[in-house]
C-alpha cells in the first residue's frame, strides 16, 4: 500500500517466512476454502501440514516443540492468511495459537511438555472455552463448575460459540472452582474432549466464517485429574485471561488491517475494469474519492497494527494500546469493506465475489476477542 514501506522489525528471515506462508496459503488453504465453508469446518490435514512446516506455533519456545521465533512471525503468517481472503482456517488457527500461549505462559513443566509439541505438530487441535450461554463479556460470572473430588475435579456446565468446538481435542476451559467468589473463583483447566460426559451440541449456523466451526459444548459430570488445572493454583483463571488477551487483540489489528488491504486491491481492480458511461468506473470522481479514503484508512490501520507488533516484540504492549488497535482497526475494517462493496454494485452482493464474503465475515471482529465496547471501557480506565 505504501511505496517502499517496511516496518523496521522486518528481517530477511521474515521475508522468507512471508514467501513460505504465501505459498502454503495458495496451495493448502485457498483451494479448500469453498469446501470448508460447505462442510462447516476445516480438515485436520491442513493443521498437520502447517505443523510439518513449523508455521503452526512460530513463537512458542523450541524447548516445547514450537519454532522459537517471535510474535512478528505469527503476525506475518496471520497477515498472509487474511490478505488471501481466508476466513476458515485462520480463525481456528488463531484460537489454537492463543490456547498454546496460555499453556506456555501458565502451565506446569509437565503440561508444557505434554501438550505443546502436539499442538505445534498439528496432531492436537486446541480451543478456548470461555463464553457461556449466560454471557461472554462478564467472565467473572461464569457458571460452569469444577467441584473437587477425591483426586481430581468433576466438571458440569455449558459453553457456547466455541471455535474449533467440534474438531478440537483440547480446550483451555474457564470454570468456577469457587462459586462464592467472582474473579477469584475462576480457574482454567486443560480439558481433553475425549473425557466421558463431554458432548458437542449444535455446530452453530453463522452469518459468516462458514468454514470455521463454532459450537455449543456440554459438560455433564466430566471427571478430570487434578493435574489438568492449568498451573498449580486455583483461582488464577480470570487474571490469566486478562493478561493474555493483549496477544489476541494485537492479532485482530493485524488481521483487520490485512483484510482492508485485500478489500482495497480487489475493489481497485474491479473499478479499473468495470466500464460505465463509456469509461472505467475508476474515472468517476466519487470512485476515486472513495478509494482515496479507503487507501488512507487502510494505510493508517497497517501502520498502527505494525506498531502494536513492535510493542509486542518489545514486551511493552499494554492493555490500553492493544484495545485501541482492536476496536479502531476492526471498526474501520467493517466500514471500509462496506464502502468497497458499494462500488461493486449488485456484483458486490453476490457471494462469488470476494468482497461479498468479506462483508459478512468482517462483522465478527468488533464482537469477539473482547467486544469493542469492552475495549473502550478498558481504554477509559487508563484516562
Ligand atoms: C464466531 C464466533 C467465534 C467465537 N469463538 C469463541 C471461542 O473460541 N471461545 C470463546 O470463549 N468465545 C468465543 N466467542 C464468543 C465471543 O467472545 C463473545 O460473543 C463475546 O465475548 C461477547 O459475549 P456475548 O456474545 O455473550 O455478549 P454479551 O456479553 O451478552 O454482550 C452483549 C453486548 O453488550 C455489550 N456489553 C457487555 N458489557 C457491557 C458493559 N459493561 N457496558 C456496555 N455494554 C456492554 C457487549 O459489548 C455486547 O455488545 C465467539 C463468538 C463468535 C460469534
Amino acid at each position: 500500500m505504501i511505496e517502499n514501506y517496511r516496518p523496521h522489525w522486518m528481517t530477511e528471515e521474515l521475508d522468507s517466512l512471508r514467501d513460505l506462508a504465501r505459498r502454503f496459503v495458495a496451495e493448502e488453504v485457498t483451494p479448500n476454502q469453498k469446501r470448508w465453508c460447505e462442510q462447516g469446518a476445516t480438515d485436520r490435514e491442513v493443521w498437520r501440514k502447517a505443523g510439518e512446516l513449523g508455521i503452526l506455533l512460530p513463537d512458542v519456545s523450541a524447548d516445547y516443540g514450537g519454532s522459537g521465533a517471535s510474535f512478528a512471525h505469527e503476525a506475518i503468517i496471520a497477515h498472509e492468511l487474511c490478505a488471501a481472503g481466508d476466513t476458515s482456517w485462520r480463525v481456528g488457527k488463531q484460537i489454537h495459537v492463543i490456547a498454546a500461549h496460555y499453556i506456555e505462559r501458565y502451565g506446569t513443566e509437565a503440561q508444557k511438555h505434554r501438550w505443546l509439541p502436539r499442538l505445534a505438530s498439528g496432531e492436537t487441535i486446541a480451543g478456548m472455552g470461555m463464553t457461556e450461554p449466560g454471557g461472554g463479556t462478564d467472565l467473572q460470572n461464569i457458571r460452569t463448575r469444577a467441584e473437587r473430588t477425591g483426586d481430581g475435579y468433576r466438571i458440569h456446565g455449558a459453553k457456547t460459540f466455541i471455535t474449533n468446538g467440534s474438531i478440537g481435542d483440547l480446550l483451555v476451559l474457564a470454570v468456577k472452582t469457587d462459586p462464592a467468589e467472582r474473579a477469584k473463583g475462576v480457574s482454567l483447566f486443560l480439558f481433553e474432549t475425549s473425557t466421558p460426559g463431554f458432548r458437542v451440541g449444535r455446530r452453530l449456523e453463522k452469518i459468516g466464517l462458514h468454514g470455521s466451526d463454532t459450537c455449543e459444548l456440554f459438560f455433564d459430570g466430566c471427571e478430570v485429574p487434578a493435574a489438568s488445572l492449568l498451573g498449580e493454583v486455583e483461582g488464577r483463571g480470570f487474571y490469566q485471561m486478562m493478561q493474555d488477551l493483549t496477544y489476541e487483540r494485537a492479532l485482530v489489528s493485524v488481521n483487520c488491517a490485512a483484510v482492508m488491504e485485500y478489500a482495497f486491491k480487489v475493489t481497485r481492480d474491479y473499478v479499473r475494469e468495470r466500464k460505465l458511461f463509456g469509461k472505467a468506473l475508476l474515472e468517476q470522481q466519487n470512485t476515486r474519492f472513495q478509494l482515496a479514503e479507503v487507501k488512507t484508512i487502510a494505510t493508517l490501520a497497517r501502520v498502527f497494527a505494525d506498531f502494536t507488533v513492535e510493542r509486542m516484540l518489545e514486551g511493552t504492549l499494554d492493555t490500553s494500546l492493544a484495545s485501541m488497535g482492536k476496536w479502531w482497526v476492526s471498526e474501520q475494517q467493517c466500514a471500509v469493506v462496506d464502502r468497497c462493496l458499494q462500488l461493486f454494485g449488485g456484483h458486490g452482493y453476490m457471494l462469488e465475489y470476494p468482497i461479498a464474503r468479506m462483508y459478512i465475515d468482517a462483522r465478527i471482529e468488533p464482537i469477539y476477542a473482547g467486544s469493542n465496547e469492552t475495549m473502550k471501557d478498558l481504554i477509559g480506565r487508563s484516562l
